[in-house]
């Protein structure tokens, strides 16, 4: 069934104002740009109608940029193309970012009779100088008022994002971000270290003049985040990401598994990445060239050797906290993963970053605590 299943990624690199640490593909353009983007889109879904044929939709996740900013008859336009080249069902998760302050008591209604079923919702903070620090265009307040108008319209499956390692940000503010944040009671809690990326405001402005915690606070930091939430029934299940799972629903995020498990994927708009039967391709990032000819010119065009394959598998698997399953490997590369990667393997284990669990069919190869820690370091050993 996996083969068949396919997941649908749509961009909108829109937002109200730019955040100071902000380096994804999103600006504040005008409302001609937004419709001629949009019709974009769609054409881009035309052009790449055959890629549906006989799939199943296992999930849609319209993200940004700030998804929420542009009018919900674009997003209900969207995923009515969508839905008229594969069909979506109930199970189908459908998920849209939204941020506080934009208006989403108007936009609810739109988005839940358009099939929407997850939301996810940019709060970083509870904190209100730290939000201000970030450039973020909302305070605590208008997210608990998004907060509650998305619940109210019966969303039960919302996403909370934060942030660690932020500007003034220290150990009592970050528990009271959690407790506050932990007593709505989302059903899903994404917590990412800020990093300072090239081409930001914040990186011109220099790490040492944005009183940034330090390395051993943010640390600590990311330990606290972690301790709190399983103390708080969040099941940790990737680096960042953490779900309530009980015998009733798991409420780990089905699209985003979808990247980690390697299953094929289409993404849509500027810079929006595919996978699709081991080809890797990401469209242009440039809006005017984009809006000219939808979906047609990339930045990026692979396709990937049964190494690569098999190296990603590694990497990617291993940002799950229950890792990859041996026989999951030999099903997909049709040999043994301890003959490719044993070696490897085993120094991990050895270092106590890496451990096995599981007997036979289910044994699973997983990273611990501390390897999740360093991650990028002990995903590296994969790429050589
Ligand atoms: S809202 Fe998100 S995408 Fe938009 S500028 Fe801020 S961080 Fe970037």
């Amino acid at each position: 069934m996996k083969g068949s299943e396919i997941s649908v990624y749509v961009h909108i690199p829109f937002c109200v104002r730019k955040c100071l640490y902000c380096d994804f593909n999103s600006a504040v353009q005008p409302d001609y740009i937004i419709d001629s983007y949009i019709n974009a889109l769609l054409t881009e879904l035309d052009l790449k109608r055959e890629a549906f044929v006989s799939r199943q939709l296992v999930s849609v996740y319209i993200g940004g940029g700030t998804p929420s900013s542009i009018p919900p008859s674009y997003i209900r336009l969207i995923l009515e193309r969508i839905s008229s080249y594969i069909p979506i069902n109930d199970d189908t998760e459908i998920t849209i970012e939204i941020n506080p302050g934009t208006t989403v008591d108007h936009k609810i209604g739109d988005y839940v009779a358009c099939g929407i079923n997850r939301i996810s919702i940019g709060l970083q903070s509870a904190d209100d100088e730290e939000l201000k620090a970030l450039g973020r265009i909302h305070d605590f307040e208008t997210f608990l008022h998004t907060y509650d108008v998305v619940s109210n319209a019966g969303i039960d499956n919302i996403n909370v994002d934060i942030m660690t390692s932020i500007p003034h940000q220290n150990k009592e503010s970050l528990v009271s971000t959690l407790k506050k944040v932990t007593g709505l009671k989302p059903q899903h809690i994404s917590a990412y270290s800020l990093i300072i990326e090239p081409g930001t405001p914040f990186y011109q402005r220099g790490a040492v003049n944005l009183d940034l915690p330090s390395e051993d606070e943010s640390l600590e930091m990311d330990r606290k985040t972690r301790e709190f939430l399983d103390a708080a029934g969040y099941k940790r299940y990737e680096i960042s990401n953490y779900a309530k799972k009980d015998e009733k629903r798991d409420f780990r995020c089905l699209h985003n598994l979808r990247y980690w498990d390697r299953g094929d994927y289409l993404g849509f708009g500027v810079s929006a990445a595919s996978l699709y039967g081991n080809r890797r391709f990401t469209n242009i990032a440039d809006i005017g060239p984009y809006i000219t000819s939808p979906g047609r010119q990339v930045s990026e065009d692979l396709l990937l050797s049964p190494d690569d394959a098999a190296a990603e598998f590694m990497f990617l698997g291993l940002r799950k906290t229950d890792g990859i399953r041996l026989l999951d490997f030999k099903e997909e590369f049709g040999t043994d993963i301890k003959r490719i990667y044993g070696h490897i393997m085993k120094k991990q284990v050895e270092k106590e970053l890496a451990m096995f669990s599981g007997e036979g069919d289910e044994e699973r190869f997983m990273l611990t605590d501390r390897g999740l820690e360093v991650s990028n370091i002990v995903m590296s050993e994969f790429l050589r």
